[in-house]
């Protein structure tokens, strides 16, 4: 199917099922995608957005599969499509739910005082063992709230599945690194011993975002302030923390967006995340702003998601991917989304 032909399919289908169709789409969509989505946004406001979709009977969500399953758990009795499936997330795979189970018995043989939190970027069976033992889900733009919330009730904090983002949120918390550990999944007991979990008040699972990390380094913030004397450089807290350390300010893509708007005119400013949503910020400032991507990275997966499946995805719904989740699973996985919602 050529572009323009999927072009007039969208529309087509678009006009016939009016309000009983959104399309939400995440920032790092490409921009042929973003023309057609009726809601764009962070992990955070997509979320929000699902849970309180009134009127259309049918979601299709263009980003990551785990995305696409948050939202059917959010929206009960809507239907959720995601035009390829095999669009998943290499950082949510990292945290396979036996290992994880694995994990929290050892730990919870040593202290029962722990919360586990999950990044949203993780499997619904990760969500739904956060909600049965009292934990939360927390995205990129909250979870320094998600931590506050679980220290209100316990002393430590299991986070899953990306390091940088949990060292990020604990040091802005003021919690020193010797108070971090790291549980290794490929280690017998995490490659942690009974001392260190007593002295650890926050334990990373060991996983990361590989558009992420190491992608973005000090030597790239290094680079841009040598070339462009005064820029600012904004970050993505799924980067190394020396890297949000080294620059001015860190976020996630709605936040991102927000720091750069705040800018005044005439500043350069660097951004280190995808490149879809970098390069789509570039060109809506440009000339009032000079935005360019710290390194140029691309997500996979995101990219999976195009014109031509979106096309035949609207085609024939009776066909398409429809992203279900387990009843006990979703009802699990709820409890932990909710307070991501709510705090
Ligand atoms: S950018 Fe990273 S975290 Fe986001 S979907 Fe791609 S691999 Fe997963």
């Amino acid at each position: 199917m050529k572009e323009k032909e999927a072009k007039v399919i969208i529309r087509q289908k678009k006009a016939e099922l009016g309000d009983k169709l959104i399309i939400l789409g995440h920032h790092y969509q490409s921009d042929e995608i973003i023309e057609f989505c009726d809601y764009t946004g962070d992990s955070l406001e997509l979320a929000r957005k699902a849970s309180i979709i009134d009127k259309a009977e049918t979601i299709v969500f263009c980003g990551v599969y785990f995305m696409a399953e948050t939202a059917s758990i959010l929206a009960p009795g809507k239907r959720v499509y995601i035009p390829d499936p095999s669009a998943g997330c290499p950082l949510a795979d990292m945290a396979k739910i036996k290992d994880v189970e694995h994990a929290w018995q050892f730990i919870s043989r040593i202290t029962r005082s722990i919360t586990p939190v999950t990044y949203v970027n993780s499997s619904a069976e990760l969500k739904a063992f956060c909600g049965r033992n009292n934990g939360a889900v927390c995205t990129s733009g909250n979870a320094l709230k998600v931590f506050e919330w679980a220290f209100k009730t316990t002393d430590k904090i299991m986070f899953f599945p990306d390091k940088n983002l949990g060292r990020n949120t604990a040091r802005l918390m003021g919690i020193s690194d010797d108070l971090i550990k790291e549980w290794d999944p490929e280690k017998g007991s995490g490659g942690l011993n009974e001392k260190a979990v007593q002295a650890a008040r926050v334990i990373l699972w060991k996983g990361w975002c590989p558009i992420h990390w190491p992608e973005f380094s000090v030597s790239d913030v290094e680079r841009v302030r040598k070339n462009y004397p005064g820029i600012k450089v904004i970050v993505h807290p799924e980067s190394d923390p020396k890297t949000v350390k080294a620059s001015d300010a860190s976020g996630s893509t709605a936040q991102i967006l927000n720091y750069v708007n705040s800018l005044p005119k005439g500043d350069n400013v660097a951004i280190g995340t995808e490149w879809n949503m970098v390069h789509r910020v570039s060109k809506k400032m440009q000339p009032d702003l000079n935005a360019i991507p710290l390194k140029e990275v691309r997500c996979a997966d995101m990219a999976k998601i195009t014109m031509e499946k979106l096309a035949l995805t609207l085609s024939d719904l009776g066909k398409a991917h429809e992203v279900k989740v387990p009843d006990h699973v979703a009802r699990d996985a709820k409890v932990a989304l909710e307070i991501m919602l709510k705090v």
